[in-house]
């Protein structure tokens, strides 16, 4: 079975119940989850009675002025920041998702990708279905609205059970708030508090995808939505219920890895640590003869400090980066992302000069940012680099919602070590092993990992179908 044509979802989500000020709640979560996602942002409120949703393409804090949010004035929300490739990234698309059904009006945001999209799409738009987007997610608000069940709470847990792949999901009613995730737990979601205020009756329930939402917003922690749990917060209170059994958790490891923020605790965890243990795990299994360690900021940034301290080379940062341009991986355009690694990053001359530097990052994709940085740094006066990655080669494609690129454009999933580490123009390269990297984060003891993109091992039964295509490798 082929998973749906669009399987490059970045996103993060936020859900709250019940608060005076929803809407601005809603907002400073999503400003807290910027970085799952630039491309479009929405937020739906509900006031009791009706839902109101806002959606445009952007950045949260561009989107969402204090007049859009006066609009937007309600007592419960969910809010929703994407990313996703070229073909796909219209406002269209962006999400929430709002329908209004015989269940009543509702709005659903979603983090992850169904890998039986296609195959439910086609059976349902045979039987009269019209889609008005192509995302996922409008596939799951279709199956809610036209289930048998009664019940709000019944027809979700009825569309879940027959989606197959990656969710963690938040929606609104009018009058509840309903957050549920995939029964293998791929993609993370917490749930946290927010204490009543004097005056207030009851604690606010939040959900999000990291737990840095919940910090801004003065939430506490509580736990993870867990795979496989569909948790309803309503007049009634909070319930939890089990809509499928759960099946081994694969929850994935790039998200300890890369994608989320260090201040996060994701699926139970924190990825500070994580990240400081791959960093001194790459130093036990590649050490390098050097005189500086420095990382490609951000990504690199916390495994080169375990990095450091595991070999004992003193850390600098020999590549500032501006804060004033996106991830180069926002624009999907070749042309354009080369040129934003320069936007992006300047070597510091003299760190740099006459030193041999080892080089820190968290993944090398197609390799082309890597090339330019290694030659940057040799540019700046450096006599050696020492390239070190801290995950396995990334070889496979991500089904589940990282925006992995086919295995014709993997670089790892065409070419040796030594043909990569010609590519990128360093005098020596190494990754992490697979088995370092789930050690280091923490496989097995609150959580163990879908680590397909490293195998090709995909946990879901469909067949990866795409060939491999070796391609040349293309000399300094
Ligand atoms: P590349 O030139 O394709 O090898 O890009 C590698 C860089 O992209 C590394 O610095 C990574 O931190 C970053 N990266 C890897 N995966 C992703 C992703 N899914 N989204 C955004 N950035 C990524």
């Amino acid at each position: 079975m082929l998973p749906s044509d669009k399987f490059h979802d970045e996103c993060g989500v936020v859900a709250i119940y019940s608060n005076p000020e929803a809407e601005k709640l809603a907002y400073l979560g999503l400003h807290a989850l910027q970085h799952r996602g630039q491309e479009s942002a929405g937020i739906v409120t509900s006031n009791g009675m009706a839902l109101n949703m806002h959606k445009s393409m952007g950045l949260v804090a561009d989107i969402f002025t204090e007049e859009e949010l006066a609009k937007l004035h309600g007592t419960l929300a969910i809010g929703h920041t994407r990313y996703s490739t070229a073909g796909d990234s219209s406002l269209l698309n962006a999400q929430p998702i709002m329908v209004q059904s015989n269940k009543g009006m509702m709005a659903l945001a979603h983090n992850g990708n169904l890998v039986n999209a296609s195959e439910l799409r086609g059976r349902m738009e045979s039987q009269g279905s019209i889609f008005q987007t192509t995302s996922d997610t409008e596939i799951i608000v279709h199956l809610i609205a036209f289930s048998k069940e009664q019940t709000l709470p019944e027809a979700m847990a009825d569309a879940l059970r027959r989606v197959e792949g990656a969710f963690s999901l938040v929606m609104i009613s009018p009058d509840r708030i309903f957050a549920a995730r995939d029964p293998r737990g791929f993609r993370p979601l917490a749930m946290g508090r927010i204490p009543a205020q004097p005056g207030q009756k009851q604690d606010t329930i939040v959900f999000a995808s990291e737990t840095c939402a919940f910090d801004l917003i003065g939430a506490n922690y509580e736990r993870e939505v867990k795979p496989g749990e569909l948790i309803v917060v309503g007049p009634e209170g909070v319930t939890s219920r089990f809509y499928a059994t759960p099946l081994p958790q694969s929850s994935c490891i790039f998200e300890h890895v890369y994608f989320s923020r260090p201040d996060s605790r994701v699926f139970g965890r924190a990825v500070q640590q994580s990240r400081e243990n791959l960093g001194c795990q790459l130093a036990r299994e590649a050490p390098a003869d050097a005189d500086v360690v420095v990382p490609v900021p951000d990504s690199g940034v916390t495994a080169a400090l375990g990095y450091a301290e595991e070999t004992g080379i003193p850390l600098r940062f020999g590549l500032i980066r501006s804060h004033y341009v996106g991830r180069t991986f926002i624009e999907p355009r070749q042309a354009v992302r080369d040129f934003g690694v320069k936007l992006k990053l300047n070597p510091v001359r003299s760190l740099l000069e006459g030193k041999r530097v080892v080089l820190i990052d968290d993944s090398i994709v197609r390799g082309t940012t890597s090339r330019k940085i290694v030659r940057m740094i040799r540019n700046a006066g450096a006599k050696e680099v020492h390239m070190r990655i801290s995950c396995p080669p990334t070889i496979s494609p991500c089904f589940y919602g990282v925006d992995t690129p086919s295995k014709k454009e993997l670089i790892a999933a065409n070419n040796s070590i030594e043909q990569i580490r010609e590519f990128i123009g360093a005098d020596s390269l190494a990754y992490l092993s697979l088995e370092g990297m789930k050690k280091a984060c923490g496989d097995g003891e609150k959580t163990t990992y879908c680590t397909a993109c490293y195998t090709g091992k995909y946990p879901t039964n469909w067949v990866d179908v795409e060939e491999i295509q070796p391609v040349a490798v293309a000399k300094n």
